[in-house]
């Protein structure tokens, strides 16, 4: 039992935004530490120049590592889960892991790498984020230059799939817990709202499309950080009675937590945890579960469908057992209703 490192795939053609929505998120990591792995080598060197120069504090050096010999996911042996490896067995891990993916990569066999034995132990997939170009999209393209992303293909000597474009896309937004549509400044409401009606049917149920400007986006949703006192919700939530009332407002995106009880039914309740998650505007689920019986604590987080949950470590002396659910999703969320089906 111990607690595994959240890894966080993002992909997204070239010009998408990704770089900028990373450094946003790099900006705003509220001192956790965050290593990267950027795997965009269409311009050879550049995501990771202007990442390594960003100056931010959360961004040394040594945590922006690019993988320069080709897609990610034809290298995964090779490069890939060497990485992580190396990344693993430093002195001081990192807390959250980001992968930088091109586009032309395809995301499953990327996602599998993660069941590596030597992977899998240590690590969590917290989620695949796709970024699409909202304004490419409006115009009936996948990528702002499709051009250039056919010509960093063919720079590839190590990629061996030829997927044509939308091929690559539709990978892309099958294999999405969320998808960023970004530049939707650069939309007006009828073009927004028709490659939003486009977008939909192609995701998964439960995954959310997110519009944003510029790659700004908050980092609680991105990466759940700042979501809840990571490893101490239980005991800080003991001190105030939270439950049903807002912790904070962001612009389209609320926070708020349900409090239940012991939970005897882990599988029942993680299935409601989906169903919930389907049935409403939610982007994130994460918290911990006080199962009957058990001397450690569940922890619990999800990204529109995708869930993960394991015993991260015992319940400490004294410390208040309890079960404590952090729900992040569009303002005009259902609470009671959300609240509701929780419960069960
Ligand atoms: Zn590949």
């Amino acid at each position: 039992m111990s607690q595994k490192i959240p890894a966080t795939v993002i992909t997204g053609f070239l010009g998408a935004g990704k770089t900028t929505l990373i450094r946003n998120m790099l900006e705003n990591a509220q001192g956790r530490r965050i290593a990267l792995i950027i795997n965009e080598f269409g311009d050879v060197g550049v995501d990771g120049e202007i990442l390594r120069g960003c100056g931010v504090e959360a961004c040394r050096d040594e945590d922006v590592i690019e993988l320069a010999n080709g897609c990610i996911c034809c290298t995964v042996a090779d490069d890939f889960v060497p990485t992580m490896k190396k990344l693993l067995d430093r002195a001081d891990p990192p807390q959250h892991i980001v992968i930088e993916t091109s586009g032309l990569a395809l995301p499953q066999p990327l996602v599998r790498a993660f069941n590596w034995p030597e992977i899998k132990s240590r690590v969590t997939v917290d989620g695949v984020i796709t970024v699409v170009d909202a304004k490419a999209l409006a115009e009936g393209r996948f990528a702002d230059d499709e051009e250039a992303v056919a010509a960093q293909r063919a720079a590839d000597p190590n990629l061996d799939h030829e997927n044509p474009i939308e091929e690559l896309f539709e990978d892309q937004l099958n294999c999405a817990d969320m998808v960023i549509l970004n530049k939707t400044d650069l939309l007006d409401a009828d073009e927004h709202a028709s490659v939003s009606d486009d977008l939909k049917p192609k995701l998964r149920s439960g995954t959310r499309l997110v519009p944003t400007k510029h790659g700004q986006m908050d980092v609680a949703i991105l990466l759940g950080v700042g979501a809840s006192a990571e490893d101490d919700m239980a005991n800080r939530l003991s001190n105030h009675e939270m439950e049903g009332e807002e912790q904070h407002d962001h612009d389209d995106f609320v926070t708020f937590i349900v409090s239940l009880g012991e939970v005897a039914d882990k599988a029942a309740l993680l299935k409601r945890i989906e169903q919930t998650i389907a049935a409403h505007d939610i982007l994130r689920i994460k918290g911990f579960v006080d199962v009957t019986g058990s001397p450690a604590r569940l922890l619990v987080q999800a990204v529109g469908p995708r869930l993960n949950s394991y015993f991260d470590r015992p319940w400490k002396t004294g410390e208040r057992r309890g079960t404590e659910l952090v729900v992040i999703g569009e303002k005009h969320m259902d609470r009671e209703a959300i609240t509701g089906l929780l419960r069960g």
